[in-house]
């Protein structure tokens, strides 16, 4: 049954150069702009309780994670660490270099910032104000500038179909090795027109970057817990560039993702540890599915960082205009319920179509939880409940062991967010 069109979303083409995409929102798709915020428990949570970083909170989980992958793809991964170790330092110290010429008084630079993007190959750009609520508690002193660019760089498709696989995992790290070297690019331009540019990095992000983005009118938030842009959903690696420019914000858009995600649920029925929820809840000012974390994690580390609830969403698979304009003409969801979307493999339990779901013993989700050096301290503890205590060298031994991970937790640099 046809749907009735509430309005059109006119987006510049994927890349640079291509004609624009129209995008039809049906009628009983229609919410609001972004996704729903409550203002006033977003600031209080931002001043009382401000987040912190992945890897800082579950640094015990990261250093498990790396006992999971094979020596071929550990090696990959220390390669690909050396490759983009300078890269994030660059950018780590970009917000101190001074601008490379005198700004033009009075010019609006957000277009010429805009189609430089565009050239290097980001496949949405948008601009807003950067808000201060969602920093992470350790970069707080470190952000400077009012103003953020949002800056999202597709992921190759067919690698990841692929996943989860190991050759998925090469294409999400190489894609933010080079995009961290085009947002160096970007700020010099930045730089060239009289302004600062601190480039936020992927592996020492400085606040959850989706709000952003979501507020720059470049995708809404899906219940995947990822950012569902127009051409490639949630396929793309974000970044984010503040910079003292004037530039003009955008604002955000409702493409109808808020209601089509309660008629799609695709990802939360496939996720093979149910860690998706089906229904949204109000989570510190923003209403969203809340992904478990603890369901999660297990199944990342042990599948090539998973990620089967961005393989099966149909705006990654598809993009966001086929998609809508099928539900316009049908009321139905594209590919869902076909192997072409919704299969997937796991490396040791084979191919799972359709309403097949592998199953997990309890103790496969038993893994390090929270910040090392209190998983070290659980350990320990449990350990002295069941021995008694331990000889005089072994505590040594165990305080070595939490100063190494609070040392590590502290040096931010290089350090990286699977
Ligand atoms: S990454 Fe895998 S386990 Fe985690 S939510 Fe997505 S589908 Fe589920
Ligand atoms: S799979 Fe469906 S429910 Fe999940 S994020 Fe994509 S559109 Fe939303």
């Amino acid at each position: 049954m046809p749907k009735v069109v509430s309005h059109i979303v006119t987006r510049p083409g994927r890349t640079h150069g291509d004609p624009d995409v129209e995008i039809p929102v049906a009628e009983d798709l229609v919410t609001e702009p972004g996704n729903p915020v409550r203002e006033e428990d977003l600031s209080y949570y931002g001043r009382e309780h401000p987040i912190e970083a992945h890897f800082i909170e579950n640094s015990a989980d990261r250093e498990w994670l790396w006992t999971m992958y094979t020596p071929e793809f550990a090696e990959w991964r220390r390669r690909h660490e050396e490759r983009e170790r300078p890269l994030a330092e660059a950018g780590e110290v970009s917000g101190d270099i001074e601008p490379t010429s005198e700004p033009q008084p009075g010019i609006d630079v957000t277009e010429s910032i805009r189609t430089k993007a565009r050239e290097l190959g980001f496949g949405e750009t948008g601009f807003t104000r950067y808000d201060r609520r969602y920093t992470y508690t350790s970069r707080k002193r470190w952000v400077r500038f009012t103003h953020a660019i949002c800056l999202a760089l597709e992921q190759d498709y067919a690698a990841t179909q692929t996943l989860p696989s190991e050759e998925s995992e090469h294409a999400h790290f190489g894609t933010y090795e080079i995009e961290e070297a085009y947002c160096l690019e970007l700020a010099d331009h930045i730089r060239s027109l009289g302004y600062h540019a601190q480039i936020h990095g992927h592996s020492d992000s400085s606040a959850p970057y989706i709000p952003l983005f979501v507020s720059a009118g470049l995708g809404q938030l899906g219940a995947n817990g990822q950012l569902l842009s127009p051409h490639f959903g949630s396929r793309a690696r974000l970044m984010v560039i503040t910079t003292d420019a004037p530039v003009t914000h955008d604002e955000p858009i409702d493409y109808g993702i808020n209601q089509f995600c309660e008629k799609c649920q695709v990802c939360v029925n496939r996720c093979p540890s149910n860690a998706l929820a089906k229904d949204k809840v109000w989570w510190r000012g923003a209403k969203k599915n809340k992904v478990s974390y603890k369901r999660c994690r297990p199944i990342m580390g042990r599948y090539d960082g998973c990620a089967i609830c961005m393989k099966t969403c149909p705006v990654q698979r598809y993009g966001m205009q086929p998609v809508m304009e099928h539900y316009v003409a049908t009321g139905k969801v594209l590919g869902k319920g076909t192997h072409n979307l919704e299969g997937y493999t796991l490396k040791d339990k084979g191919y799972f179509g359709p309403k097949e779901k592998p199953h997990f013993d309890k103790g496969f989700f038993d893994i390090p939880r929270g910040k090392e050096e209190d998983w070290l301290f659980e350990k320990f503890k449990e350990r002295i409940a069941k021995e008694g205590a331990p000889p005089d060298g072994e505590a040594t031994g165990f305080a070595n062991e939490v100063k190494e991970a609070l040392d590590k937790s502290h040096s931010k640099v290089g350090q990286v967010e699977p």
